[in-house]
């Protein structure tokens, strides 16, 4: 009987029809020619980050658009969570986001119900245009906004599109993005996000960039992707991606839509905008001549949102057919030092929470104090690169902790002030102090079992070299993993270290050989100890009498014999 593909007997994948034409090319004319398509390696916008839309879909349960169901005071407080300052920004574009949505919403209700009504609707979307330096946040209020709506989101720098010769450099490949990002989900895709960034190179004329050619071409392109526009799904260019279709139809697949509505599409566009703020104080001062001319002053953010106007744009160089697409217009605040002390210590995304991760993976616990955080600040604030100098301080700062540290007996990182103005000597004095750990797996097991004990207890427990030296042989001896050796040494550990946590408050605890030779003893001798007075001091993690290393910091026995 012949099976299906009895009725396409060789069609090949389109990979393998384009290796085929490659190889074809190559040996009939050499390297003169080459082949190329448009796979998702040549994406120009491969770059972007894929959004999530974990808590609004807008797609609901039944997989039918449209759910969105949002104020925009519930969409501002879902970027204060991440975003810090900006509030201008948040509002504006919490608003642009609710119209446009509610507008699409409210339009696929009518096409349903009174389609010759839906044409005749008319409406300005409600695209954005974002003014702000590098850093300050403008991509991570637009990739937020997006993740909470569940829509695509793309982004994309304007100066892509002029540099000739770029292959796929098309505006139109910023659409198609969009439905690669939604997986192939061409009507979700209708609705989603672009944003592209650097849009004040593209500003012809009067302004400094010097692209007044091929930016006035590429203003006139966005435009009508902007207004409302048909785009192919796939490329013309793309002979990979025609391939595809045709075998897919040839495979008697269901034709896909093949065409992209721009209609939904909200166009979210920002720049550095340098010069702007002189050319609105040039004009506020010439209408104010006779009128206290002087006292139109620098001005800040604030003012700029206030007086920023469509001429000014014009001025600066764009067309202005073009700014008219952008009624929504936003300018995004500085960040000082206090602002990145905020960042780090406040929000829900901080970098912090990225370095404690990445040092924990080592099976190292670094905790960051204020005061680091503060020095910290200022360093990065001096990067003039926003939030941006964050990562370039802390990246310069740590990175050999980072290289240093990992499988040694370090299982702590206090990054202090101190640590902050002197690394390289609190690196040293780390050092002596550690000593090697050969087995890798065996620390990152340990913090495997830390961190899950942590979790489960609130309760934080750190080994000493002679400690981590038994588990080790004794996970050897037993051919048993470390964690495993571990979850049965301290099976009831929690008991009595709650106890201890009770009467003295320490929530860490250091232990040495003897709690793992033998782990009862070890507690309630601890225990005992707990119930006098002074043994918060006396156990304080970190503190050792001068005589003793702190790598043999013990809490053991001795201490309490010591003590009475
Ligand atoms: P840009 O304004 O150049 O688009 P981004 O939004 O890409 O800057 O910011 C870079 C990174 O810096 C973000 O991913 C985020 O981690 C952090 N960041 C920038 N601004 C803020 C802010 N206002 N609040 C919190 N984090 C921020």
């Amino acid at each position: 009987m012949p099976d299906k593909d009895d009725d396409h007997p060789s069609i090949p994948d389109p990979q393998e029809i384009s290796r085929k034409l490659s190889d074809f090319l190559k040996s009939n004319f050499g390297d003169q020619v080459s082949f190329s398509t448009m796979g998702e390696g040549a994406n120009p916008f491969a770059t972007e980050e894929k959004t999530s839309g974990e808590d609004h879909d807008l797609r609901d349960r039944d997989g039918d658009i449209f759910e969105f169901d949002l104020l925009p005071r519930q969409i501002k407080d879902h970027l204060d969570r991440f975003v810090i300052r900006q509030d201008e920004a948040k509002k504006a574009l919490s608003i642009a986001v609710c119209d446009h949505y509610n507008h699409a919403k409210y339009l696929r209700r009518l096409e349903k119900d009174d389609p010759a009504k839906a044409e005749e609707i008319e409406f300005a979307k409600q695209n954005v245009i974002v003014v702000g330096p590098t850093g300050v946040g403008k991509t991570y209020l637009v990739k937020h906004i997006a993740d909470l709506i569940g829509v695509p989101f793309v982004k994309a720098d304007a100066t892509k599109f002029s540099e000739t010769g770029y292959v796929g450099a098309d505006v139109d490949d910023l659409v198609r993005e969009l439905v690669r990002k939604a997986d192939g989900d061409v009507e979700l895709a209708e609705y989603g996000i672009v944003y592209i960034d650097e849009i004040d190179k593209i500003a012809g004329a009067t302004n400094v960039s010097g692209r007044d050619v091929s930016g006035r071409g590429v203003q006139t392109t966005l435009l009508k992707l902007m207004e409302e526009t048909e785009v192919a799904v796939r490329n013309p260019q793309d002979i990979q991606s025609q391939m595809q279709a045709m075998f897919e139809m040839s495979r008697g697949g269901k034709p896909s839509k093949d065409t992209i509505n721009t209609r939904h599409i909200l166009f979210i566009v920002s720049g550095a905008f340098s010069g702007l703020e002189k050319i609105v104080e040039k004009r506020l001062r010439q209408g104010a001549i006779g009128f206290g001319a002087d006292s139109v002053t620098a001005m800040d953010e604030s003012d700029l949102q206030e007086s920023l106007g469509t001429q000014d744009f014009i001025e600066f160089g764009f067309e202005a057919e073009f700014i008219g697409r952008l009624p929504v217009r936003v300018v995004c605040d500085h960040l000082e030092a206090n602002d990145l002390f905020d960042i780090m210590k406040n929000s829900e995304g901080s970098l912090i929470r990225q370095y404690e991760r990445e040092f924990e993976a080592f099976g190292i616990h670094a905790e960051f104090s204020d005061e680091a955080l503060r020095e910290i600040s200022e360093k990065a604030a001096e990067e003039k690169t926003g939030a941006r100098g964050l990562m370039t301080v802390c990246e310069k700062l740590l990175r050999h902790f980072k290289f240093e540290l990992p499988g040694t007996t370090i299982s702590e990182l206090e990054i202090d002030g101190e640590l902050v103005t002197n690394p390289a000597g609190r690196l040293g004095n780390l050092l002596l102090e550690a000593a090697p750990v050969g087995d890798f797996r065996l620390v990152g097991e340990l913090a495997t079992f830390r961190r899950k004990f942590e979790q489960e207890h609130g309760v934080r427990l750190n080994f000493e070299t002679e400690a981590i030296q038994r588990l080790g042989a004794l996970a050897e001896e037993r051919n048993q993993s470390v964690l495993s050796v571990c979850e049965e040494k301290f099976r009831d550990f929690q008991f009595g270290l709650k106890l201890i946590q009770k009467n003295t408050g320490r929530d860490s605890f250091l232990l040495n050989g003897e709690a793992i030779d033998k782990p009862d003893q070890y507690l309630s001798n601890l225990v005992v100890a707990s119930y006098r007075d002074d043994s918060t001091e006396t156990v304080a993690e970190g503190e050792s009498d001068p005589g003793e290393s702190s790598d043999e910091l013990d809490f053991g026995s001795s201490e309490v014999d010591s003590k009475d």
